[in-house]
């Protein structure tokens, strides 16, 4: 029985991995969970898999989950100091970091100190502070399973095989709902549009990351850091059907793909149950419906923030984590209608020119760099004009 906390049962992810959780109560049990503002879900959650701990990552909201979950027999906690006790409970073997953004890096450094296995679906965590956590990975001696479908497929292709044989890494994008939006009407797409992406059903954070395409850039930094590869070797393919979710090129010319219908559980239950596979209900991939599997390269011109994360990555240090603090920013104000699609791309360029990247080296350090980085990016949403 392995024994879980769950950072983020709410969201997209964390949904779907209780669903995991409920199909194969032999095998894993909740520990501790935590959300963010939809209490009632989490009320719901919390009487169906009844958690030693639960909690609210907003303070404010404990007195309401509290009377929601009144008469059931659980602790609850508030606040960051709350999201650190979920995960480092003494009883957790493995932590799945689901929070979405930044705020996911405090609890699963803690987690990692505390020597929980990881199954890290926050990729902002390695995008802000991705040196610093693997090296904390490797002073505590714990694994970190990737739960983003391309890194999965890394993770599957990779395994037996020696990394001074990898000649490249390709990360398969599906393009997003504008892959055939011409760029100059890309100004005059709305908030709607933006959020109907063609093939995976997501939180609206990463699903606007998709739309402009900083969600294969966040991945790439990413990956980066995952596999200790350097970003020259890391290439990104635009495959629509999003049926090959990556692949790994080695120097003797063989390419090894993972493929699977798109479906956010499976790469769930491998970081779950590695290193054997479980049911998961995911349909089964019929290659024979699909008349064929396309791929090309991305238009940096028009996807202006997949260029912007490879800069990023290239001035490193504190660059990644102000990039990716500009984007939240910018993200936000996008779905509030603040600011237009195209100047999501604006927020973030101009917040990283008004930035000298430095070195990181504690949280501490990353946690000011982003604060910054939210910071310079808000001044600069407040002077546009849509
Ligand atoms: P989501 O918005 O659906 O859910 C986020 C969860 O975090 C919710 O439980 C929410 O209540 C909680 N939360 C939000 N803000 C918080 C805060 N400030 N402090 C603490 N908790 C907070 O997001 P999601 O789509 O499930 O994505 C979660 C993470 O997984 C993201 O980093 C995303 O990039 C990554 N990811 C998601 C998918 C996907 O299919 N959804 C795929 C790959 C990677
Ligand atoms: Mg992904």
């Amino acid at each position: 029985m392995k024994q879980l906390t769950i950072l983020g049962s709410t969201g997209s992810i964390g949904v779907s991995t209780l669903e995991i959780v409920a199909a194969h109560p032999d095998r894993f049990r909740v520990v501790a969970m935590t959300a963010g503002r939809n209490l009632e879900l989490f009320a719901r959650q919390i009487r169906q898999f009844m958690p030693r701990l639960a909690v609210a990552a907003f303070q404010e909201d404990v007195p309401r989950l509290q009377e929601l979950c009144a008469g059931v027999p659980v602790e609850i906690l508030g606040g960051v100091e709350g999201l650190i006790a979920a995960a480092t409970a003494p009883e957790t073997e493995m932590v799945v970091a689901a929070i979405v953004g930044a705020a996911g890096l405090v609890p699963t450094a803690a987690a990692i100190r505390a020597r929980k296995d990881i199954a890290l679906a926050n990729k902002e965590t390695l995008v802000t502070a991705g040196r610093l956590i693997m090296d904390l990975v490797k002073e505590f001696g714990v694994r970190l399973y990737p739960v983003d479908s391309e890194h999965s497929a890394v993770f599957q292709s990779i395994e037996g095989h020696r990394s001074a044989d990898i000649s490249k890494i390709i990360l398969t994008a599906s393009g997003g709902p504008f892959l055939n939006t011409p760029a100059e009407q890309l100004s005059r797409v709305t908030v709607r549009d933006a959020l109907n992406h063609p093939n995976w059903s997501m939180g609206r954070k990463i699903t606007i990351d998709s739309a402009t395409m900083m969600n294969k850039g966040l991945e790439v930094i990413e990956a980066r850091w995952l596999f200790d590869v350097p970003v020259e070797k890391i290439d990104v393919n635009i495959h629509p059907q999003s049926i090959i979710h990556s692949m790994v090129d080695y120097i003797d010319g063989c390419v090894i793909a993972q493929l699977g219908t798109p479906d956010m559980k499976a790469p769930i239950a491998y970081a779950l149950s590695y290193p054997e596979r479980v049911a998961t209900g995911v349909k089964p991939l019929d290659l024979t419906m699909f008349s064929g599997l396309t791929f090309f390269k991305p238009d940096l011109e028009k996807f202006r923030c997949l260029g912007l994360a490879y800069r990023a990555m290239h001035d490193g240090e504190s660059m990644p984590a102000v990039m990716n603090a500009a984007n939240e920013i910018a993200v936000e104000a996008f779905l509030e209608g603040r600011i237009g699609f195209v100047q999501i791309a604006d927020v973030i360029e101009g917040t990283m020119n008004a930035h000298q990247a430095q070195d990181l080296t504690t949280i501490d350090e990353v946690l000011r760099a982003d604060r910054w980085g939210r910071e310079t990016a808000r001044g600069i949403c407040s002077g546009l004009v849509i």
